[in-house]
């Protein structure tokens, strides 16, 4: 469980500010944290009127505005204020990170300013850099009493803020730019999805999944949002009148963004579009085997896979686990000088040179069969099924492994056990099962602790025990996460891979061929080679790398 961390409001002196600041008492006294009130004083205003307004005299007109009826209960919420001089985005971006600020709370100012700039410059340098979730809340939204005794100090914008154009994109325009600045966020967080959901009836509320979970990455007001939308379903090329279909579509972003494509889906839900982003990866590299977290153990059961004879190698595991990953750093250790590599997958998520790849792809009848088919006749040595999803994949998939090529796929399965009976439901016998089946690597993935500010506690009794069920020594203490501006306060940072690989044996092939259940299927594993899945998780809690409550998780796949 993450700490708390605090709330930074960015004041303006805007007589909106008042209504601001009760949305940071309320936020803050739900979630129990602390409020930072800031203001920056822009530096070219400072130099110009050093007699008029003093840094004294910002703290006291912080202290008189923070003192304004704050709600019922507001006294019970922890403040302090701060003034800064500079760039006001740079010092606001540099204070959230000093106090590790788990939300950034900033208004953007003036209605006429709306239609042509959506977010104010400050608030949109804000968004770009921060090292936390930004709440940007628009003053159309935030009628509050007017700061009797100030008036707004005008706007002094940094000119290297007011720029976010990506040179060379079709779209053009400022909300063409604020799409690309989003998609920009979302590759800085490392998000694989970006989530755009209408909440109520004029809020929309945009989320990144990061390392397998969702972030919150800001809420919008829907007078922002709109235009937004409207500028995606453009550059997507959708048809921005179809209001009741959902739409799919396919983005591809400019090289500075690293050429990525985006798979849009727009399916309009009760409350209004609801908006899924999946970052595709092309260009990605495939990880060498030694880079994916196997243990030597494992590394050297996927070896003996490798070299041992040609057969079926299935990975296995839940959706987003990295199969895809494994069976490419597999194929890449085969080699593909030696090897005539070929893949069908729904879609092709590497593009690797030297290797025949194939999507699946509906509209143009390329089915995973009848691709499969055609791919077959190429004189193939090594296959690759992106996914047996069907009796006849795993039919091709079992004959082309018969006649002495390797074949790689991956399955949706628990574990290495449960994949025979998955195997058996496919109606494959268990007779061409013992045959050709090479082995199965069953994995998950989990998230690493950020080395920045994860915190050891000494372990508890009860923790211990989990380690001597599993015959490992337990360590004398335990990482734990807690969250920093480095992790965006997650507490974590990447992902790293859990296996079990399972060589089949002679002793596996027999009891697959004699039909042994499940049960007994794990007895024969656990007696004659490996270690678990579960095991291998707890090496990584001991080591540091993860922290027990992620690895929990698993018990609940
Ligand atoms: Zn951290």
């Amino acid at each position: 469980m993450a700490i708390q961390s605090p709330i930074v409001v960015a004041i303006d002196f805007s007589p909106a500010s008042p209504a601001l600041i009760a949305y940071a008492w309320s936020l803050a006294e739900l979630e129990g944290r602390e409020v930072h009130f800031l203001h920056v004083v822009p530096r070219a205003k400072w130099a110009q009127d050093t007699s008029a307004q003093s840094q004294a005299d910002v703290v006291q007109a912080l202290q008189s505005l923070t003192g304004l009826p704050p709600g019922d209960g507001g006294r019970l919420v922890t403040f302090t204020h701060q003034v800064r001089i500079g760039s006001p985005a740079r010092e606001i971006i540099t204070y959230a990170k000093e106090c590790s600020a788990g939300t950034i709370l900033i208004g953007t100012r003036g209605r006429s300013r709306l239609v042509n700039m959506v977010l104010g410059s400050v608030a949109q340098a804000t968004l770009r850099d921060a090292p936390c979730p930004v709440l940007v809340v628009p003053d159309s939204c935030l009628v509050g009493p007017a700061a009797d005794g100030f008036s707004p100090p005008s706007e002094a914008v940094d000119p290297a803020e007011e720029s976010f154009a990506i040179e060379g994109h079709s779209g053009s325009g400022p909300d063409a730019n604020r799409v690309i600045e989003l998609l920009r966020r979302a590759i800085q967080w490392r998000a694989t999805d970006v989530h755009i959901d209408t909440v109520g009836a004029d809020r929309v509320w945009i989320r990144f999944r990061v390392d397998g979970k969702l972030q919150t990455f800001c809420h919008l007001d829907q007078n922002l949002a709109a235009p937004l939308l409207m500028q995606l379903k453009l550059m997507a090329d959708l048809d921005t009148t179809q209001t009741f279909e959902p739409l799919e579509a396919r983005l591809k972003l400019p090289p500075a963004l690293g050429g990525i494509e985006v798979r849009v889906t727009i399916v309009p839900a009760c409350e209004g579009d609801a908006v899924a982003l999946r970052l595709l990866k092309h260009e990605a590299i495939p990880r060498p085997l030694g880079t994916l977290g196997m243990s030597e153990a494992t590394l050297s059961s996927v070896e003996t896979m490798l070299h041992h004879r040609p057969g079926l190698v299935l990975v296995t595991g839940p959706t987003g686990t990295g199969k895809t990953t494994t069976v490419y750093a597999m194929l890449q250790a085969l080699g593909a000088g030696d090897h005539n590599i070929v893949s069908i997958e729904d879609p092709v998520e590497y593009r690797v040179p030297g290797i025949r790849q194939l999507s699946v792809n509906a509209r143009h009848n390329m089915t995973l069969t009848r691709g499969l088919k055609t791919l077959l006749r190429m004189d193939p040595d090594v296959v690759f099924i992106g996914e047996i999803r069907d009796v006849e994949a795993l039919e091709i998939a079992v004959r082309a492994s018969s006649s002495g090529r390797y074949v790689f796929s991956t399955l949706h399965t628990r574990d290495v056990a449960s994949t025979v009976t998955v195997l058996r439901d496919l109606h494959a016998d268990n007779y061409s099962l013992a045959a050709n089946l090479t082995g199965i690597v069953s994995q998950r993935l989990i998230r690493c602790l950020c080395r920045n500010c994860r915190v050891a506690a000494p372990i508890t009794p009860d923790e211990q025990a989990v380690f001597h069920a599993e015959d490992l020594e337990p360590p004398v203490e335990l990482f734990q996460p807690r969250g920093c501006s480095a992790c965006k306060q997650s507490g974590f940072h990447d992902r790293v891979g859990l296996f079990e690989a399972v060589v089949a044996n002679s002793e596996f092939v027999a009891a697959i061929q004699r039909g042994a259940a499940e049960d007994e299927l794990r007895q024969v594993i656990r007696a004659t080679q490996f270690r678990s899945i579960h095991y291998d998780a707890l090496t990584k809690v001991r080591d540091g790398i993860t922290s027990l409550s992620e690895v929990d998780v698993l018990s609940w796949m």
